[in-house]
């Protein structure tokens, strides 16, 4: 989860330990994730109350008192769909650009969610974004090929290796914005089924 880049073997804690222990051993607080992207998040976390980003992250030696009670700022993606907050611009950045509203409290979540789990300042996972988009492409184009040839256990070859692939969010954009870069339309009408090729958690 998060980066969908690196093999996530550590278990975060969506809500910290220390702030609230009743959910230490429930399921629902516990995502897979990698090192680079469970460290810096750690322990950190926000809430919103009154309508404004409240860090509640309890200081080294501080206390052990509940948090203030609010919604937690930062986007949770076993509950929510990060792809309502955001788009993957897959023309030139390969950053995430935010959807909701300038002023919106969704867009004051998704703002701090991306700069807690640095999702747009890490370049190797632009970098990896991109080879992605590229390798899907070429896979597509080869499905394609494979089918029209009446390769049909290539081509099926071709729909795991999609559907092992990391960075589903990249695959999931593709369908997306498929009508607004003519590209990938042409792509997927030759391939109408891979739209509904079961990728990981899209
Ligand atoms: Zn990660």
């Amino acid at each position: 989860m998060y980066c969908e880049d690196a093999p996530a073997d550590e278990i975060e804690h969506i809500r910290p330990k220390d702030l609230y222990p009743e959910v230490v051993f429930a399921w629902e607080n516990y995502l897979y994730a990698c090192g680079p992207c469970n460290g810096p998040k750690n322990n950190r976390f926000s809430i919103i109350s009154r309508g404004k980003i409240v860090d509640v992250t309890r200081p080294r030696g501080g206390p052990m008192v509940p948090p203030r009670k609010g919604q937690p700022a930062l986007i949770n993606p076993r509950e929510e769909d990060p792809l309502d907050f955001f788009m993957l611009d897959l023309l030139n950045t390969f950053e995430f650009v935010i959807i909701s509203k300038p002023g919106s409290r969704e867009y004051d979540r998704a703002e701090h969610t991306l700069k807690v789990l640095r999702l747009n300042e890490r370049d190797y996972l632009k970098a990896a974004r991109r080879t992605s988009f590229e390798s899907y492409i070429s896979l597509l184009q080869r499905h394609g090929d494979e089918v029209a040839a009446g390769n049909l256990a290539a081509a099926h070859r071709i729909r795991q290796t999609v559907c092992e692939s990391n960075h589903a969010t990249v695959w999931a954009e593709m369908k997306r914005q498929r009508k607004a870069i003519g590209a990938l339309g042409a792509l997927f009408d030759r391939a109408p089924d891979a739209l509904a090729w079961p990728v990981p958690g899209k």
